[in-house]
């Protein structure tokens, strides 16, 4: 089953995703210079600073996971394999591609995804 989007889609998602893309990575170049300078001068300001830290770092990872999804999202548009879910192979409905561009997965199965992650 072909499960690629028509040209229109696939052009339209592609924007999206690459400007998601630049938008991310943005955001992680700022995140990490604003916190190379909040490290610590002393030892007294260092725990307050730490869990700011600790907090930019899950802002960060939560990031860098949305990036690796737009990337693969990227290459499975060049390779044709785009809009097929990952999980079941169903064809990912073009509002949900459009609603979320990096969708791997089906609304079906990102569901039970989510609910076995105790989400
Ligand atoms: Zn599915």
């Amino acid at each position: 089953m072909d499960t690629r989007p028509d040209p229109a889609l696939a052009a339209r998602l592609e924007k999206l995703l690459k400007a998601k893309l630049s938008e991310l990575g943005r955001e992680l170049d700022d995140r990490e210079r604003e916190t190379s300078e909040l490290l610590p001068a002393d030892s007294e300001e260092a725990a307050p600073v730490k869990e700011e830290i600790e907090l930019r770092e899950a802002e960060e990872e939560h990031e860098a996971r949305e990036l690796r999804l737009v990337t693969e999202a990227l290459e499975r548009l060049r390779t044709g394999r785009y809009g097929s879910c990952g999980t079941c192979g169903g064809r990912i409905p073009d509002e949900r591609l459009l609603a979320v561009p990096w969708a791997a997965n089906c609304v079906a199965c990102q569901g039970r995804a989510e609910s076995r992650a105790g989400r």
